[in-house]
């Protein structure tokens, strides 16, 4: 599986449908302080399912939506597509019917978040697992947010283990073993 294109709408900065292409190899974003980098990243995190608003730098998960500039008012949905090639047929099953895959997640003010696959309503759970198992996924120590090596260096053990599971890719193994404890 491989990223192809993330499609940003009305997240953060990004208040004009906004496409980023990932091509084979090396893809760069280059620019001036607060052009949004980071956002385009938080973007990626977001529509793989990351629930901490903490982490996506804002108090509430609604921050995530373009909160208005002087000369544009806000907005009240931000939506995140991001495009899969899974001609390799990779993918978990449940995702796995087709070449392309395209997830969307899009949160409506008051009205919280929701996801699609290739259309279809999906749980944000399943979009969760099907990253989670291929060894990425919103917290993915792939993704090393802006000062994030300092605290990996601070961190304790216990969370510096979190982060070798998920290099591991067996994260999603823990989340189905507590799944399945509780039932
Ligand atoms: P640096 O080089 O300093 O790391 P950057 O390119 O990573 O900068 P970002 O942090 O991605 O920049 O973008 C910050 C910009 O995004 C700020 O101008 C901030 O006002 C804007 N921004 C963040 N959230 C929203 C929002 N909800 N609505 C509108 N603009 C937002
Ligand atoms: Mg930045």
């Amino acid at each position: 599986m491989q990223f192809t294109k993330l499609r940003l709408t009305g997240f953060k900065s990004f208040v004009d449908p906004t496409d980023l292409v990932i091509a084979d190899g090396l893809t760069g974003v280059v620019g001036p302080n607060g052009c949004g980098k980071s956002n385009l990243l938080e973007a990626l995190r977001w529509v793989m399912g990351e629930n901490r608003a903490k982490a996506m730098r804002g108090a509430g998960m609604e921050d995530v939506i373009f909160a208005g500039a002087s000369s544009r008012p806000a907005r009240n949905f931000a939506e995140v597509s991001l495009h899969l090639d899974n001609s390799d047929r990779l993918a978990p099953a449940g995702f796995n019917e087709a070449d392309h895959i395209e997830i969307v997640r899009r949160i409506t003010r008051d009205a919280g978040s929701a996801y699609k696959t290739n259309g279809k309503d999906t749980r944000a759970r399943d979009v969760q697992m099907l990253f989670a198992d291929a060894s990425t996924g919103a917290h993915s120590p792939a993704l090393v947010r802006q000062g994030q090596i300092s605290e990996l260096i601070n961190a304790k053990p216990k969370n510096r283990r979190r982060i070798l599971e998920e290099a591991a890719g067996i994260s999603g193994l823990y989340q189905r073993r507590h799944e399945a404890e509780l039932k």
